[in-house]
């Protein structure tokens, strides 16, 4: 399993895209779908008509805005590009038909598109992709919004990601010795924010789910001013990763 960081910012980042991420398997599968990470799929050098699942964590702008732009464009290539466009699954939290049902019914060009386009709303019960194998989790974000976290596995290896999460039981059962977890660090430490973990829970949740590898991800421009491998090391003695955009880590 191999994981490619198309976005480890967030909606107005100077200089990272906001979340998103390429988990390669035996399929091809998109984490969040974020503002600016369809251009870092493109220069990742995956092939974006073959992707046939996007996995939504929740449906704030700075996790899906992009697949607006993506199926756009996928409609426009399956109609008038001469190649073939397999069918596509979005899958996410509940809320997903309604919102996404409304964007395929009101966007132009985007009802009746040249695929099948299904919709799964997620509980927290595994399902497999092919060989791999999805189990969302609920995690605690803002009140009135479902927010799910992912782990996903793929011969023999593990790998969570948190979405956007405050500290929670779920998010710990999320991470339980994984390979490696890849956690929202919207803040550092010492300037904690609303509805997001900061560094030094990063590194809690590590160290309570038995860890193996932490990347840190999802900042928010103050994140970048304080030093956030260090603040979640003082909780977490294993591996501890910076996530930067285009980054891709063999799990
Ligand atoms: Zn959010
Ligand atoms: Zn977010």
């Amino acid at each position: 399993m191999r994981l490619t960081i198309l976005g480890s910012g967030t909606n107005v980042h100077p200089t990272r895209a906001a979340s998103g991420y390429l988990v390669r398997t035996d399929q091809t599968l998109l984490l969040d779908f974020g503002p600016r990470t369809l251009m870092n799929l493109l220069k990742a050098g995956a092939n974006r008509h073959r992707i046939t699942h996007i996995l939504f964590s929740h449906f704030h702008a700075d996790h899906f805005s992009d697949f607006i732009t993506f199926f756009f464009d996928a409609v426009i290539y399956a109609k008038y590009g001469g190649g073939h466009r397999p069918d596509m699954t979005l899958i996410g939290p509940r809320g997903l038909k309604r919102l996404l049902g409304t964007v395929m019914a009101t966007f132009p060009s985007f009802s009746r598109p040249p695929f099948r386009v299904a919709f799964k709303e997620v509980t927290d019960r595994r399902f497999a992709i092919g060989d791999t194998l999805i189990t969302p989790r609920t995690m605690t974000h803002v009140p009135d919004l479902h927010c799910v976290g992912y782990r996903i596995e793929y011969r023999g290896k593990t790998m969570a990601y948190s979405g956007d999460t405050q500290y929670c039981d779920n998010l710990v059962c999320l991470c339980r010795d994984v390979d490696v977890a890849l956690l929202d660090c919207s803040f550092p430490a010492n300037k904690p924010g609303p509805a997001h973990l900061h560094a030094g829970q990063c590194g809690l949740v590590a160290k309570e789910g038995g860890v193996d590898r932490l990347v840190l991800s999802h900042f928010y421009p103050i994140a970048e001013r304080y030093d956030v491998r260090a603040q979640a090391g003082e909780e977490f003695d294993g591996s501890i990763m910076v996530g930067t955009d285009l980054l891709t880590i063999k799990v």
